[in-house]
């Protein structure tokens, strides 16, 4: 029977890096499921709604197109769309960045985000990664992984990452402050908290590469 891998764990930890790699190296479906968080925020921010306008972002997420497809840049996880658009790069701006933890709390959201989730999961064959994928979205999942690292490590990683995608103007203290704002956010939110499931294996990639980290998930999958 075909897994479902769960891998969940704070900003930057390297969930994006490791379960790519994984799902590409198995064979499996990779589920970004931030992307899509990412996406409702850039079309909420685009159609110029304010964040806390709870009722109009509902109505705007309820008929809303969401696409993940594979990407071809190894440099952006998935290509996305959202009602026929292509936002792969607009979502990875620091704007929606600062303002996503405000919309993932918000419950028309989740609902139909964590559906969406839940049907890309149906066949199995599939690693998603986000915060509430082993206590919420696949709850059943055959392996669960939450990926840590400290604040300072995975401040390093997304200054790492914006440089790859073409920005130049990066302050480290600045961007460790971000983080722990959206852990913080993400972590005291009602709605599926980011938290460690119960049965989930905790690995912590401060001094880890990301082909150890991918080893040692291997050989968790294979028991
Ligand atoms: O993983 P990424 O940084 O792209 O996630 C962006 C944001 O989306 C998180 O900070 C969180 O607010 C939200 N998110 C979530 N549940 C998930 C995945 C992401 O609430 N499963």
């Amino acid at each position: 029977k075909k897994p479902i891998i769960a891998i969940d764990g704070p900003a930057g930890a390297g969930k994006s890096t490791i379960s790519r790699k994984l799902a590409h190296e198995l064979g499996l479906l990779y589920l970004d499921t931030g992307a899509m968080y990412r996406a409702i925020t850039w079309l909420v921010m685009d159609k110029g709604i304010p964040l806390d306008d709870t009722h109009a972002i509902a109505l705007e997420v309820e008929k809303a197109t969401i696409e993940l497809s594979p990407s071809d840049d190894l440099k952006l996880p998935v290509t996305v769309r959202v009602n026929q658009r292509d936002v792969t790069k607009e979502i990875r701006t620091p704007a929606v960045t600062k303002n996503v933890s405000h919309i993932a709390a918000q419950k028309a959201v989740r609902a139909k985000l964590v559906k969406l989730q839940q049907v890309y999961g149906k066949q199995g064959g599939i690693i998603a990664e986000g915060r509430d994928i082993g206590t919420n979205v696949f709850t059943n999942a055959n392996l669960k992984i939450f990926l840590t690292a400290s604040v300072n490590a995975r401040a390093k990683r997304r200054s790492h990452d914006l440089r790859q995608q073409g920005e130049t103007n990066i302050d480290l203290p600045q961007l460790e402050k971000d983080i722990a704002q959206r852990d913080f956010l993400d972590s005291t939110r009602e709605l599926a908290p980011l938290q460690q499931a119960p049965d989930a294996i905790a690995l912590n990639t401060d001094n880890l590469s990301i082909e150890e980290v991918t080893e040692k998930i291997k050989q968790f999958i294979a028991g």
